[in-house]
């Protein structure tokens, strides 16, 4: 086993940029020698507001904070964007050391996917679901890549947004399945002051497009507003949704759905806790979105439909 120092994280911190697995393997063993709590942050880069609040909820949970930027071409279809995925390595971690992360994880494709790699996770139901469906070998590249971040690194908590929602399901499902000891923690997805959610790929909008955007969560709002006037109905939900996006004629619609939070599968009817999960286009980009949302038991606003 390679030798590491480790410290308690000092008051003015040093990031440490690691590349090499066996390194943040030794670095991790270190750590957890001295009973120091890890926080775990997976990303792609292109950091924005929403990965730092998800490492600043880490750096306040955690004892030292580990982020890791990896372009993982597993999760990426043969017609989608990975070639040309922003990749802002310096300004990352600037970003990073900024927001007080202890280690950026930063491995090569090689390192990852060496030639003679044939193993794969997979979580089936869910990912054939919603963006499974446009993205058939999404999930799989998603499944496969995290256990193996959470292998090398064993971070106590690892954080991941809500705006990707049925990622984070998946992945709780996976440590949950192959006995992972992560707890996963959600946090709340951030957005623009007209409520698109930030992503690295909202870059790619034209000017007309970025205004058309919000109109994702304008939907997504316009379902929330008809469960609290009463609706139960999925069908009528949905369509308060499919209303608001018609409104916008650059939009090419992919889906807008009522779900149970947990397994992800559509609702007839709302009776407690839903999921309303939404994808549409605007020329090339696709944007998604969803919204937590909670049924009141009738009668306790007065008047019920
Ligand atoms: P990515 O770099 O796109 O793979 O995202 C890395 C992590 O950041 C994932 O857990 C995402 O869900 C999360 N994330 C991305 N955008 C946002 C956002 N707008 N708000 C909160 N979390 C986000």
């Amino acid at each position: 086993m390679e030798h590491v120092n480790v410290q308690r994280p000092p008051a003015i911190r040093l990031m440490r940029i690691i590349r090499s697995i066996s390194l943040m393997s030794a670095y991790r063993r270190a750590l957890h020698h001295e009973g120091v709590r890890i926080g775990f942050v997976p990303t792609m880069g292109a950091l924005h507001q929403g990965h730092r609040a998800l490492i600043r909820t880490a750096r306040l949970a955690c004892d030292v904070v580990v982020v890791s930027i990896f372009v993982n071409p597993a999760q990426f279809g043969p017609r989608e964007d990975f070639f040309r995925y922003p990749r802002q390595m310096k300004q990352d971690a600037a970003m990073c050391r900024e927001n007080g992360v202890d280690v950026l994880f930063a491995p090569s494709r090689d390192a990852m996917y060496p030639p003679d790699f044939q193993t794969a996770v997979a979580v089936h139901a869910l990912s054939q679901r919603w963006e499974g469906v446009q993205r058939p070998t999404h999930f799989g590249g998603v499944a496969t890549v995290v256990t193996k971040l959470l292998n090398i690194i064993h971070p106590h908590i690892a954080f991941f947004g809500q705006k990707d929602y049925q990622q984070v399901v998946a992945v709780r499902r996976l440590v949950t399945d192959l006995n992972i000891d992560t707890a996963i923690e959600q946090c709340p997805t951030v957005r623009e002051s007209d409520g698109l959610a930030m992503s690295s790929r909202n870059i790619y909008l034209t000017a007309a497009q970025r205004r058309a955007a919000p109109v994702l969560y304008e939907a997504l709002q316009a379902g929330k507003t008809a469960i609290h006037e009463g609706s139960r109905d999925a069908t009528r939900i949905r369509r308060a949704m499919l209303m608001k996006l018609a409104e916008e004629p650059l939009v090419q619609f992919e889906y807008v759905s009522v779900c149970d939070p947990d397994s992800l599968e559509p609702l007839t009817k709302i009776t407690g806790r839903a999921v309303l999960l939404g994808a549409i286009r605007l020329g090339p980009v696709r944007l998604i979105d969803n919204l937590s949302v909670k049924a009141k038991a009738k009668g306790r606003r007065g008047k019920g439909r």
